[in-house]
């Protein structure tokens, strides 16, 4: 078991209020990430569950008891830091077996069972060659390595990760996310994963808590975050580009809404019309995500006129960034033009508008 409860928890630093009445609930086995900009409160939230910082309000519950004011060693939790601080004089094998050789008694351990289990990680993140080195002659990405083994090598109730990948190269640390992720399902251990990296956030979590400026703006799986966005935030901080956001007004005419947006109109689909009538506004953003907009060099049936500003190759796709008048680009992610795209030329966009999203200007806050 491994179920953590965060209720109405605040954490101050002087007048920085860095954790700001946040709920979470966290499932037994659930890889669950805290996502968010530089400063939002991901790592003080994690130390709170850790039991490096107390909160000044609320309390934390892991399987139902109250853990808020106890020590981090009677939680039962291994942890990975950013900064992680290995014994300098010890051996990589040793920094690996150091917390297993101190409870091998009660964990009813073998020396043989700690050298199988260091053996094991040491493979599955690769530093398997490095095990008789000492930290001082380990890159920093190999050091890391060796930090998230000494929390993997261990079977408590929760693992906590404050960025475990952040120094490995881009290849690698696409490997770890896999292994990481396969280790914790196979396992089973409740885990807690801060990132600012959103692309990795969709690719581990069961769900995700989307954090801004000490609060949890929204709690989902990828799916939820990234196609259901509750706020302009989560919106513009998930994707690789960002879902597009049009200043829009609605108008009433006749018996129907429509939305007037620079350069086209349409009338408001049905079931957004409720929810933009109750909340009364009349400005909003329009967002659609770039993958829903297709590009065509000819002119269809409610299609939008724009001129190419610039093609963006990504590989297998490409973004393009049309210019939809008086400087207002649209990003579209496309699979590749069919036929070549100049800056400058005349293309008409598309959008799929069952995937629009609109949202209150003033409040952020997802209308339909
Ligand atoms: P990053 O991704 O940059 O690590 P974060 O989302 O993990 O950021 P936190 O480290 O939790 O953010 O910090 C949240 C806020 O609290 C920030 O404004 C930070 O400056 C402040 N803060 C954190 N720790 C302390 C401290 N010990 N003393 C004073 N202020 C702090």
């Amino acid at each position: 078991m491994g179920e953590i409860v965060l209720e109405g928890v605040v954490k101050r630093f002087g007048r920085v209020v860095a954790v700001d009445h946040v709920d979470l609930k966290i499932r037994d086995g659930e890889f669950f990430v805290l996502l968010g900009p530089s400063g939002c409160g991901k790592t003080t939230t994690l130390r709170l569950i850790a039991g490096l910082e107390y909160p000044d309000e609320g309390r934390i519950l892991i399987d139902g008891e109250d853990v808020t004011y106890k020590d981090p060693k009677d939680r039962n939790v291994a942890m990975v830091f950013q900064n992680y601080a290995l014994y300098p004089h010890m051996t990589v094998f040793d920094n690996i077996a150091f917390t297993l050789y101190l409870r091998r008694k009660e964990m009813g351990l073998t020396k043989d069972d700690i050298r199988r289990r260091v053996l094991e990680v040491a493979k599955l993140l690769r530093i398997e060659d490095l095990l008789d080195r000492k930290p001082g002659q380990l890159s920093g990405g190999q050091q890391q390595r060796v930090a998230l083994a000494r929390a993997l090598v261990r079977r408590p109730k929760v693992w906590l990760m404050d960025e475990p990948l952040s120094n490995l190269d881009a290849l690698l640390r696409l490997a770890m996310r896999a292994e990481l992720k396969k280790l914790q399902k196979d396992l089973g251990i409740t885990t807690v994963y801060v990132t600012h990296d959103q692309a990795e956030a969709l690719s581990m979590a069961d769900r995700i808590a989307v954090m801004n400026k000490g609060r949890v703006v929204q709690v989902g799986t990828p799916e939820e975050v990234y196609l259901r966005p509750k706020h302009v935030f989560v919106a513009t901080f998930i994707g690789a580009p960002p879902m597009n956001l049009i200043e829009c007004t609605i108008d009433a005419v006749g018996e129907d809404l429509w939305i007037s947006c620079p350069g086209f109109s349409r009338r408001v689909p049905d079931e957004a019309r409720k929810a933009i009538e109750s909340a009364g506004v009349k400005k909003v953003y329009l967002g659609i995500r770039p993958e829903f907009i297709s590009v065509s060099k000819h002119e269809a049936e409610g299609s939008i006129q724009g001129r190419v500003y610039v093609v963006e190759p990504l590989g297998s796709e490409y973004i393009v960034n049309v210019d939809i008048g008086d400087g207002l680009i649209v990003k579209a992610k496309i699979l590749g033009p069919k036929e070549k795209l100049s800056p400058g030329e005349k293309v008409y966009l598309n959008m799929d508008w069952s995937k629009i999203k609109i949202f209150d200007y003033k409040t952020g806050e997802a209308l339909a």
